[in-house]
């Protein structure tokens, strides 16, 4: 038996709820009434508490600030129609979240106290969980470093947060994307199986650059040659290739995505043949150019599934078929949501019932 986690609450007293347009809900900008902290002081996590959401005070010479000893998940929470809240496949987070803080220097959290913060405030926000198609509540657990101290080594006080956001679809268009042959994600020993906040600063200018270049999205490949897939933006890269199901395997480069271990999973069922290994960008390539590549998606929480309209690779755009006629992604973004939203029976007890 898990122990109960001793949570203090502090309700707000002046909800936001009622102001709030959910129609118009720009991606992470809007924030619910509360948020969850709590403390790693003396080698032990305290001060479990639910606070009204707000600004926090903070010493400048954090390093969280200085040397990005910082790092984040990103989960869902989705309304059923009988009102029931569920969160997907948060134990897979909590699994994430302790390998990013072992790469950082940082302490772990026990599974069923990630588990019973984030319960804990989705729950007082529980009206906070839209009900329109595809609508969810984004929920943002991190951790960061609080020591006052300018040296370069691990932190001995850290904070725990968990902050909650209702959100609309991320993207709304089939992507044109391109492939990086310059600039690289990650790298063999560094950390890109972690989601370490320094691994997405150092997304933004490439991801910028191809937006000026007319890219709504780029594809990362390896840091040595720049031959294999790795990644496309903040999702996994998931392809189907002459019917097979194919995804560049897991590695210390590769964040291992709760929702490409979905799609994994959900394909092996269907009889799909699934492939993890190395994709190399030439037989992608290859595929666009002879018509074998049926189907290209982003897959990940924010992203969902996130259909490839055309692949861009040294100045030649490649297109793909319609994403409405896509059997496997449209099959997938179906089921995915069925399960999701409670349409159909969890039979793979993905759901965590708030
Ligand atoms: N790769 C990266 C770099 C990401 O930031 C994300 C989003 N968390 C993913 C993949 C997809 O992971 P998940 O399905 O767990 O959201």
């Amino acid at each position: 038996m898990t122990e109960t986690l001793d949570i203090k609450i502090t309700k707000t007293n002046h909800s936001r709820l009622a102001e709030t347009d959910f129609n118009n809900l720009p991606f992470g900008k809007i924030f619910t009434d509360h948020m969850f902290v709590a403390d790693y002081v003396d080698g032990e996590w305290k001060n479990f508490q639910v606070i009204p959401y707000g600004e926090i005070g903070l010493s400048p010479a954090i390093s969280a600030l200085h040397y990005g000893q910082s790092f984040f998940e990103g989960i869902k929470a989705y309304k059923h129609a009988d009102g029931t809240v569920s969160v997907f496949r948060p134990d897979k987070n909590a699994k994430r979240f302790n390998k990013s803080a072992e790469r950082l220097c940082m302490p772990t959290i026990p599974e069923d106290i990630f588990l019973q913060s984030i319960a804990a405030v989705v729950d007082i926000d529980r009206d906070w969980v839209p009900t329109q198609a595809d609508h969810a509540l984004y929920i943002r657990p991190f951790m960061f470093a609080t020591d006052p101290f300018l040296g370069v080594s691990p932190s001995s006080t850290y904070k725990f947060m968990v902050l909650l956001c209702p959100v609309g679809p991320y993207f709304s268009k089939t992507l044109r994307v391109k492939i990086e042959t310059y600039y690289t994600r990650s790298a063999e020993g560094g950390m890109g199986f972690a989601k370490s906040s320094g691994n997405y600063g150092g997304a933004m200018l490439p991801a910028k650059k191809a937006v000026e270049e007319g890219f709504d999205q780029l594809i990362w490949t390896d840091a040595k040659d720049h031959a294999y897939v790795e990644e496309m933006g903040a999702a996994n890269v998931v392809f189907v290739l002459d019917g097979t199901v194919l995804t560049p395997s897991t590695r210390d480069t590769i964040l291992d995505g709760v929702t490409r271990d979905t799609v994994l999973a959900l394909a092996r069922e269907w009889g799909y043949p699934v492939e993890e290994r190395r994709v190399s960008v030439a037989e992608i390539i290859e595929g666009a150019k002879n018509g074998k590549l049926n189907d290209a998606f982003g897959a990940g929480t924010a992203a969902t599934i996130a259909p490839v309209g055309s692949i861009s690779f040294n100045g030649e755009e490649y297109f793909l078929s319609d994403p409405k006629t896509r059997e496997f992604s449209q099959r997938v973004f179906k089921e995915m949501n069925a399960i999701k939203y409670g349409t159909t029976p969890d039979t793979h007890g993905w759901n965590y019932i708030v």
